[in-house]
């Protein structure tokens, strides 16, 4: 990608984000930001785990109905998630930040407060990075964790039998969104409902939580949606489900909104981006579960199938397809 030379501004741009940020060197950071490239030390007995995501402005969220601190908070949170999804503690990230001229006052310095809450949050050192001038805001995020070696969870170990779990409760951050896009989201009344949607938590205590223990067989966050990652497990594992309706937790929908077409279960089944945790849990081991100190609640959905299809079975017993309908870039668009 051809990249501005660097001048005095981007010099001036580039310390900004690291005062911001407080890259600070380590006996992990041998060498943070200022030369050509990082260098990491891995701790002895460790695994590293690694993942990047993209956070683009007109794709993700956009400059008029979105704060930037939640741009640059969430912008972390989404890649934080993939490596709370494997049971890894977050360490090192580096940034690519393209920003148009009109950004780079006040709505930069609101950006990183965002993006410094969220690197404190998660326990994350800015190890390096990149900046460049483009049209949009396109913000790019590679993540570092680290395992104990062979305590990654993966997406490919449910075996039938094994129970379906989730974390939380689903659909609030689609709920969040649905009030953006429909010009709700200034009303004082939604303000604690857009929360989850501007600012999601990753579950990076309760997947550590389990991956220690070696309780989840498999596990995925959920970013795309219940129906779409529910499918990726069971792609990945080669095996299929079958989800119980009623004992999804789907978020509570005020009185006021449901003229307005949200259906809960809809929400929780295809709705993305909540960032909760979605595993697999041998049936001998789930009584454990209870034993989670993390203060979330844990559902059991479902079961694990040998048939390879997902099915969703409602509480008078009827049973359907589930259908991938959650976030796809290439189907959405
Ligand atoms: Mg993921």
């Amino acid at each position: 990608m051809a990249k501005l030379g660097r001048t005095v501004d981007e010099i001036q741009l580039v310390k900004r984000v690291v005062r911001a940020l407080s890259s600070r060197t380590g006996t992990q950071l041998r060498l943070g930001i200022g030369d050509d490239a990082a260098i990491l030390k891995p701790r002895a007995g460790v695994e590293w785990v690694v993942s990047c995501d993209g956070f683009y402005e007109k794709v993700h969220f956009n400059l008029d109905s979105h704060p930037p601190e939640s741009v640059g908070y969430k912008s972390l949170a989404r890649a934080t998630s993939d490596l709370a999804a494997m049971g890894a503690k977050p360490r090192f990230f580096l940034l690519t930040l393209a920003l148009p001229a009109a950004c780079t006052g006040v709505w930069l310095d609101r950006l990183l407060r965002g993006m410094t809450r969220a690197a404190d949050a998660f326990g994350l050192i800015l190890a390096g990075g990149d900046t460049a001038n483009h049209s949009t805001v396109a913000i790019s995020i590679t993540v570092i964790g680290e395992v104990a070696p062979g305590h990654a969870v993966t997406r490919a170990g449910a075996r039938p039998g094994d129970r379906i779990c989730v974390s939380g409760t689903l659909g609030r951050a689609e709920l969040g969104l649905g009030l953006v896009l429909r010009g709700l989201a200034k009303g004082w009344q939604w303000q604690r409902l857009l929360q989850p949607h501007l600012f999601p938590q990753p579950r990076i205590a309760l997947a550590r939580w389990l991956a220690r223990r070696g309780l989840a067989s498999s596990m995925i966050d959920l970013s795309d949606g219940l129906s779409t990652d529910l499918a990726h497990i069971c792609e990945a594992s080669g095996v299929g489900a079958c989800v119980n309706a009623g004992r999804i937790p789907a978020v509570s929908v005020p009185p006021a909104l449901r003229h307005r077409r949200f259906d809960p279960l809809t929400l929780a089944l295809h709705g993305g981006e909540d960032y909760e945790l979605l595993f697999t849990v041998p049936p001998k081991r789930e009584h454990e579960l209870r034993a989670s100190s993390k203060g979330l609640r844990l559902t059991c959905i479902g079961e694990i199938t040998k048939v390879r299809v997902v099915i969703l079975e409602d509480s008078s017993g009827r049973k359907r397809r589930l259908e991938p309908r959650g976030w796809d870039h290439f189907r959405n668009h």
